[in-house]
């Protein structure tokens, strides 16, 4: 049947995914994102998400760059990639992926809402956050049952609000900082000024689960001083807390173990 009323009729919608692409590492993908990333036709991608992962999508998928800077979260005026809802109402369905996960700094939430407006359906998939990816690559615990009874995700970035905020709250709270590579020095006199021991241990990780990750450890009162001589790259997480000084070094052995070759 055709005719002017098949012009008529409402395109049904594409659906969007807001995918975590995780901390850089193609393994720490989900399998759930590896096969929709398999499966794309239309991919919207973060400049924080690595070139090995983009290398997973077929060649012939539509690459969509949504222009963020690699080291903080600049955002466009509009909350959603104008062609990411195009695409969507013309009925195609569109894999968005984000660095680490979706929902923590990642502004999953705020392009929810406008696919919401525009009755664009959605599904969120969670990814790894930096604050996992990088406790792992530095063998630190978030909480531990002797000094830690919980974590705080903060933003150090000065346009999303003051660090200081974050002192208050729990004493023996695990504070992982995210966005704050250049304000670590700022954002520890804040929290000494909000009352933290600059005795508190601190570390400093950048680059997690990446082949050239690196740790640096001191004290709150130190960190600062510490993650410029040693000139630490982008991106990075800060953590303070008791459960940095709880870090176990791995033993390391020469040529390395696999699964497969036990003998
Ligand atoms: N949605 C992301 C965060 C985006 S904000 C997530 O859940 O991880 C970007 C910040 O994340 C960076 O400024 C940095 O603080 C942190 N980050 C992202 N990838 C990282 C990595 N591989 N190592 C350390 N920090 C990282």
């Amino acid at each position: 049947m055709s005719g002017p009323v098949e012009g008529l009729r409402s395109v049904k919608r594409g659906k969007v995914w807001l995918v975590g692409a995780g901390p850089g590492d193609p393994e720490l993908l989900t399998v759930r994102a590896h096969r929709l990333l398999k499966e794309a036709s239309i991919l919207a991608y973060d400049e924080l998400v690595s070139p090995e992962i983009m290398a997973i999508a077929p060649p012939t998928a539509e690459r969509i760059a949504v222009g963020r800077r690699a080291n903080g979260c600049r955002h466009h005026e509009a909350r959603i990639h104008p062609l990411v809802v195009e695409r969507a109402l013309a009925g195609r369905p569109v894999v968005r992926l984000k660095g680490g996960d979706p929902m923590v700094f990642g502004r999953g939430g705020e392009e929810a809402e406008e696919l919401a407006a525009w009755r664009i359906p959605f599904e969120i998939v969670p990814g790894i956050s930096a604050a996992l990816a990088a406790a792992a690559t530095a063998n630190i615990p978030l909480t531990h049952r002797e000094c830690a009874s919980s974590v705080t995700l903060a933003t150090a970035h000065a346009a999303d609000g003051d660090p200081a905020r974050q002192a208050t709250g729990i004493r023996d709270a695990t504070l992982v900082f995210y966005m704050g590579l250049g304000r670590i020095a700022e954002t520890c006199a804040a929290l000494i000024a909000g009352g933290r021991d600059p005795a508190t241990p601190a570390a400093v990780v950048s680059r997690a689960t990446m082949p050239d990750a690196r740790v640096v450890v001191g004290t709150v009162a130190d960190i600062g001083r510490r993650v410029e001589q040693a000139a630490v790259q982008a991106p990075a997480v800060l953590f303070v807390g008791e459960v940095v000084a709880r870090r176990v070094e791995s033993v390391v052995v020469a040529g390395g173990y696999s699964l497969g070759a036990v003998r």
